[in-house]
């Protein structure tokens, strides 16, 4: 469950039928890396088991833990709903659910899948480097 994770908009969330899927990690918003050792910092995040990294539909990035509410029983119940933190009672009251869609538009488990992320952005980002280069040596007249 995260306060931060944003979703897009779907119909009301059915949660008897869900599995409690938001009851099954804590996410947070971290800063988008713009540097080697920001990256760097994310690899040691995807080194520990269970963590993992997403950017989500908006572009923003968070660090996710995949871990179980001790609140949640068998059933898929909550145990303290009276008393359930307000991120909790706010989760779902707009009709946003991640039960209907992943709020992932790219999600890294391991550190070789962020190097391919950012292996795949080199490769798009090179043409354009490059054109720019050869308009500015290019002789004008
Ligand atoms: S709010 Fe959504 S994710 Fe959470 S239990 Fe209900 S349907 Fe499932
Ligand atoms: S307190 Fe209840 S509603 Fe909140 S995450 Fe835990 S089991 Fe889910």
């Amino acid at each position: 469950m995260t306060a931060v994770r944003k979703k897009r908009k779907m119909s009301s969330p059915p949660c008897e039928a869900c599995g409690a899927a938001c009851c099954r990690y804590v996410a947070m918003e971290i800063d988008r890396p713009r540097s080697n050792k920001d990256y760097d910092t994310i690899r040691w995040y995807l080194l520990h088991e269970n963590v993992s990294v997403f950017i989500d539909h908006d572009g923003d990035w968070f660090v996710e833990f995949k871990t179980v509410c001790r609140e949640l029983d068998d059933s898929g119940r909550c145990r303290i709903y009276g008393e359930r933190p307000w991120i909790c009672r706010e989760h779902g009251n707009d009709n946003l659910c991640e039960y209907f869609d992943t709020p992932h538009v790219h999600s890294f488990s391991t550190p070789e899948e962020l190097d391919a992320y950012r292996a795949a952005r080199r490769r798009k980002k090179a043409p354009a480097r490059m054109s720019r280069t050869t308009r500015k040596a290019a002789p004008s007249g």
